[in-house]
């Protein structure tokens, strides 16, 4: 069995674009939206909270009941969730996430607000007030929900809440050895308030997660200098090129990529490996397989997420 501080596993919970497929046609690579579990250094970091991150709930309410037969002497859930934006399809899940509704739980979230809003108020607004039986302030699990921006980084240390620095504070960044590290910036190449991108790294290996943002053809510098030589890239590809160029249908600004955008995004940050992921919630198994096919002479350079896909990178 693998120690887990020698583990950077992904394991994809929801790979689907913009809203949930709930059909058979669908069920190849899966309906759930945006959700991504790492177990990484120890610790559970969750990118996304679309309706793939309800199987990982009840996944961690399970292994949590098993810990003990009364609710105190259970191993208490504790997670990371990192919000790319507050788009429904990044956060249906969350109120239907089970560890939320367990009072010894720690959920920190994590997200980038604009100007003069917050997290906790745009979640409180989108996810609770008027839309869900309770609101989001009876929640009953130790909840910590903090903005943060492109200056500062996570540090996931054991033995410690998660702990934001100044990322240009060189004494403080300083990491231990078994430290996971968090950075991030924010990307205005999708509509309308921007996209967060984001860097695990552990040990030397990183993860990049750049999902719903539209690349453009010749490649997002800022993509490129952040994501350099990462061994993971998990990026938006959401459209075939000639559907993207569609002259009846163009999807051009819509802050989406297409496959052939995330390959040059790979080229360009020089990652290992790119992961296609958020399929346009309209390519069924069928159409996926056929552009699958297209892209089969990639080999170990490219991969087509699909739930429950899992890779470790250490
Ligand atoms: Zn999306
Ligand atoms: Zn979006």
């Amino acid at each position: 069995m693998t120690e887990a501080k020698d583990e950077f596993k992904i394991k994809f919970r929801g790979v689907r674009g913009s809203y949930p497929c709930a059909d058979k046609r669908f069920m190849q690579y899966g309906g759930n939206t945006s959700c991504i579990e790492v177990n990484v250094g120890g610790h559970l970091v969750i990118l996304d909270a679309g309706t793939g991150l309800i199987s990982l709930g009840n996944e961690l309410l399970k292994n949590h009941i098993m810990t003990g037969s009364y609710m105190l002497e259970r191993t208490p859930i504790e997670a990371t969730m990192l919000l790319s934006h507050i788009h429904q399809d990044h956060i249906l899940g969350f109120t239907f996430f089970a560890p939320n509704h367990i009072a010894t739980s720690r959920i920190n979230v994590f997200g980038a607000t604009n100007y003069n809003e917050n997290l906790a108020d745009e979640l409180a607004q989108l996810l609770f007030t008027k839309s869900f039986p309770i609101d989001l302030g009876d929640i009953a699990a130790n909840l910590n929900i903090c903005d943060i921006n492109d200056t500062e980084c996570i540090i996931l240390r054991h033995g410690s809440e998660p702990i934001v620095k100044n990322i240009t504070d060189k004494d403080e960044f300083a990491m231990k050895e078994d430290d996971v590290v968090i950075t991030s910036y924010k990307s205005y190449a999708h509509p309308q308030e921007g996209v967060t991108v984001y860097k695990i790294l552990y040990k030397g290996k990183s993860l990049v997660y750049a999902t719903d943002k539209e690349s453009y053809f010749g490649g997002d510098k800022k993509l490129a200098s952040f994501a350099r030589g990462c061994d993971l890239l998990i990026h938006d590809a959401q459209y075939t090129t000639e559907d993207y160029l569609n002259p009846h249908s163009p999807k051009q600004g819509f802050g989406h990529s297409t496959f052939d955008m995330a390959l040059e995004s790979q080229d360009y940050c020089h990652a290992k490996k790119v992961i296609f992921f958020h399929y346009d919630p309209s390519y069924d198994d069928e159409k996926l397989n056929n552009i699958a096919k297209l892209y089969g002479d990639l080999a170990d350079k490219a991969d087509f997420a699909y739930e429950g896909l899992e890779i470790n990178i250490l």
